[in-house]
């Protein structure tokens, strides 16, 4: 039994094209030698005992903790757990989920990865969409516009006869939350579903995802009230009556609302199933922040970094969310 052999890669190193992807990714042992790297910068930690640096190797993938003989694996309580889809597959995904512009639907990957079913292309994307949200991530700061907005989506699974509805197109409800620069210019984005747009909803949201002090701009809703209680400067741009179109006094949010709507339409086909919107606007948020980085390389290394701390989901998992969500 060996002790964890290091690739000679450092870390923090990525590859910076496709064809340096292919070269670095040949096998299963140089994907999952990575994923170690990325795991366990300063070497292995039982994930039993937390004891570090110190692991045999059982097997390819099995390390054996030297103090409590407890085995894991590095993709153990990560996305890629239990897969049976090989890691080289995931990492084409996360390539390609990265490297597009403007991401990929499953179907998509499905067919550029010659994966055999539409259901693991469906899950990698959502895990690796779970993966997308950084927790503990800073608040927005400066000026934040705030405002709400109706998203347009096609239910495909509930056909429009078996509804009774004339139509399977639903509106959700989203607030949005842009940092606008000075002299021109937004910053980041924060976006979340909310089931309407009442104080209830909207103070949570601004609360957790802007920096107490920021100045926030709101229309003259009732819901954005208790701002300055909570600790902003609130700018309040009162619409009703006024000669000013919303794209004029929340030039922000009209511009985010209008990309995402387009984002859905055209790489999803305005196929999002409605509780599971959030995934969405996480890859969303996830694409808009990093929009300015100039290495397509450097996402790959950040999402897949996120990718081994960010607890695994299964296809059932998310298909009984929806179920529960259907049922309430
Ligand atoms: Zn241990």
């Amino acid at each position: 039994m060996d002790q964890i052999k290091r690739v000679p890669v450092t870390a923090g190193d990525y590859p910076k094209t496709w064809s340096e992807f292919l070269d670095w990714f040949s096998s299963e042992d140089a994907c999952q030698s990575y994923l170690e790297q990325l795991r366990w910068p300063d070497g292995f930690v039982c994930p039993r005992c937390g004891s570090v640096g110190q692991a045999y190797r059982a097997s390819r993938a099995r390390l054996m903790c030297k103090d409590c003989r407890h085995q894991s694996s590095v993709t153990s309580g990560t996305i890629f757990d239990k897969t049976r889809t090989p890691l080289r597959a995931w990492f084409g995904a996360a390539w390609y989920l990265t490297n597009q512009k403007h991401g990929v639907s499953a179907l998509g990957l499905q067919r550029v990865l010659g994966l055999g079913s539409y259901e693991t292309a469906w899950t990698m994307l959502h895990r690796f969409r779970r993966a997308m949200v950084r927790f503990g991530r800073d608040g927005l700061k400066g000026r934040v516009e705030v405002d709400e907005t109706y998203l347009a989506l096609t239910d495909r699974v509930t056909p429009v006869s078996a509804s009774g509805r004339k139509s399977n197109t639903t509106m959700a409800l989203v607030a949005v939350a842009v940092e606008i620069l000075a002299p021109k210019g937004f910053g980041r984005i924060r976006l979340r579903r909310i089931e309407e747009g009442s104080e209830e909803h909207l103070l949570p949201f601004v609360k957790d995802v802007v920096e107490p002090g920021a100045e926030v701009h709101t229309d003259g809703s009732a819901a954005y009230r208790s701002l300055t209680k909570a600790g902003y400067k609130h700018d309040r741009t009162v619409m009703l009556g006024s000669d000013v179109p919303a794209h004029t006094s929340m030039p922000g949010v009209h511009r985010v609302a209008a990309l995402i709507q387009r984002w859905i339409l055209g790489t999803h086909h305005g196929a999002v199933q409605p509780d599971q919107l959030d995934y969405y606007l996480d890859e969303f948020v996830f694409r808009f922040n990093r929009r300015t980085s100039r290495s397509r390389g450097l996402l790959f290394y950040r999402l897949l970094g996120q990718a081994v701390v960010t607890d695994p989901v299964t296809y059932s998992d998310v298909a009984q969310r929806q179920r529960r969500a259907n049922i309430s």
